[in-house]
C-alpha cells in the first residue's frame, strides 16, 4: 500500500511516525523541514513529553504561566494546572523528519501540484513526475495545495507576525499577554521569553499585525518600557481558524491533518498539540479514514467548540471590559486552567460570574458567549 504524505513540517512527519503500516513517502517543497519558521514554540509540557522521544535538542525555557494584561497596564497572574515549555521549532521539524526518515521515503524540493489519474502530480528538479499512491495525505500547512485540489472547505485565517525582541520580561518563566483594540483586533499580543534578555513577541489579529506590533513596542502602558531596541528574525504567517476543514477534509482516500485542516486551538493559534493528537488518532486509525475524522471529533469537537467561543469574546469585549476583567480577576483560582483545553476555562467561569455580577453589562457579554 503506498501511502503519500505532503508536507514535511510537524503535522506530516507525525503522521509517517504514527502509521503502521504502508510504503510511505513525504514530499517536501523547500529544501529542508522547518523553514521559513512561522511559530512562537510555545507547548503545553504534555506536549512537549510526547514529543521529546523524537527531539530533546529542542529545548528552549520552561513557562510557568502567564501575565494577562489589559490596556490599561494592569495585570493579573495566572498559573494553570499545565506549564509551558518553549521550543525552538527550527531543531523540532528538522528532527522529526530525521525520525520519519527511517520509516518513509523522504524527496525535498518537491512540490505537489495537483492529482491525475496517473497519481499526484509533482514538481521536481523542474521535472513534472507522477507518483501513484493509494492513500493521499495533505500535511501541506495552511494555504493547502491538497485542499484546494480536492475542494475541502477552507477555513477564515487571521494574520501573525513576530520578531525575536531584546525584552525584559516581568519573569522568565512568564508569557506575557497584551489584550486591547491597540493591540489586536479579534485576538491579542505576546511576548515569550526564550532567555538571554530575549522574547518572542509577537501579534495575530485579523488584519495589520505589523501595526498592532508596532503599538505594543511603542505604546503599551507596561510593555514599551522593557523593549530594549533590537529586533531579529522577523516572520509572518497565518492561522488557520476553523473546524468545518476537519468535518469536510476526508474525501475517500485522501484526508488532512495539521493546519490543512485547521487543527489549530482557536483561542490561541497553538497548532501542535492538536497535530500531536491527530497523528495519533489517524495512525490507530488508518486506513479507515472516516474513522480517524470520527475520532479525532469526538475527542476534540468540544475543545473547538469552546475554543471558538473563547476567540469571539475577543471581539467583543471592549478595552473597558478588559480592564474590569483584570481588576475583578486579581484572587481568582486558576489552577484549573488547562493551556491545551479551552473547556477547562468553564471551571472557573461560575467564580467568574459571581464576580462580575455587578457589572450587567460584562455580565451579559461573558453569559452570552461562554454559557450558551
Ligand atoms: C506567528 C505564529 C506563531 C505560532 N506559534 C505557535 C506556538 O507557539 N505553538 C504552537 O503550537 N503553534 C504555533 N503556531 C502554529 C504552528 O506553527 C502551526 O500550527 C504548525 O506549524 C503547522 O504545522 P503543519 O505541519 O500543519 O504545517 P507547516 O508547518 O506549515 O508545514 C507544511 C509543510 O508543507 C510544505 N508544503 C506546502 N505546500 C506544499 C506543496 N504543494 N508540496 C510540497 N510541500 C508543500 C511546506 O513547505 C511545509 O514544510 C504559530 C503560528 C504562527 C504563524
Amino acid at each position: 500500500m503506498d501511502i503519500l504524505i505532503v508536507g514535511a513540517g510537524p503535522a506530516g512527519s507525525l503522521a509517517a511516525l504514527n502509521l503502521k503500516i504502508g510504503n510511505i513517502t513525504i514530499i517536501e517543497e523547500h529544501q529542508a523541514a522547518g523553514f521559513p519558521v512561522q511559530c512562537a514554540g510555545l507547548i503545553s509540557d504534555e506536549c512537549y513529553e510526547s514529543l521529546k522521544k523524537y527531539s530533546r535538542r529542542c529545548f528552549v525555557n520552561r513557562i510557568r504561566g502567564a501575565f494577562f494584561f489589559s490596556p490599561n497596564g494592569n495585570y493579573i497572574e495566572m498559573v494553570g494546572k499545565r506549564k509551558g515549555v518553549v521550543i525552538e521549532r527550527k531543531i523540532l521539524d528538522v528532527e522529526l523528519l530525521s525520525k520519519a526518515s527511517e520509516i518513509a521515503d523522504v524527496l525535498v524540493k518537491t512540490k505537489f501540484v495537483g492529482v491525475s489519474r496517473k497519481g499526484a502530480k509533482i514538481i521536481q528538479n523542474s521535472q513534472e513526475r507522477f507518483l501513484k499512491y493509494d492513500y493521499l495525505i495533505g500535511a501541506d500547512g495552511a494555504n493547502s495545495k491538497v485542499a484546494a485540489e480536492f475542494s475541502f472547505s477552507r477555513p477564515e485565517f487571521y494574520s501573525a507576525v513576530q520578531v525575536e525582541a531584546t525584552f525584559e520580561p516581568l519573569e522568565e518563566n512568564m508569557v506575557e499577554l497584551y489584550f486591547g483594540s491597540r493591540y489586536s483586533d479579534g485576538f491579542f499580543a505576546y511576548a515569550i521569553p526564550i532567555g538571554d534578555g530575549l522574547a518572542r513577541v509577537g501579534v495575530v489579529s485579523k488584519r495589520d499585525p505589523l501595526t498592532f506590533l508596532r503599538n505594543l513596542i511603542d505604546k503599551h502602558p507596561s510593555a514599551a518600557k522593557r523593549f530594549k531596541g533590537s529586533y531579529l528574525e522577523l516572520n509572518a504567517g497565518i492561522i488557520p481558524i476553523g473546524l468545518n476543514e476537519i468535518v469536510n477534509g476526508v474525501d475517500g482516500n485522501v484526508c488532512l491533518i495539521g493546519d490543512s485542516a485547521g487543527m489549530v486551538k482557536p483561542y490561541t493559534g497553538g497548532g501542535l498539540y492538536y497535530h500531536l493528537i491527530a497523528a495519533e488518532i489517524l495512525g490507530k486509525s488508518f486506513p479507515d479514514l472516516e474513522l480517524y475524522k470520527k475520532r479525532y471529533l469526538e475527542k476534540m469537537g468540544k475543545e473547538y467548540s469552546t475554543g471558538l467561543k473563547i476567540l469571539k469574546l475577543y471581539s467583543v469585549l471592549s478595552d473597558s471590559d478588559y480592564n474590569e476583567l483584570v481588576k475583578l480577576g486579581k484572587d481568582l483560582d486558576f489552577s484549573k486552567l488547562d493551556m491545551d483545553h479551552p473547556s477547562s476555562v468553564l471551571k472557573i467561569m461560575p467564580t467568574l460570574i459571581k464576580k462580575v455580577a455587578l457589572k450587567p453589562k460584562l455580565y451579559a457579554k461573558l453569559a452570552r458567549h461562554l454559557l450558551v
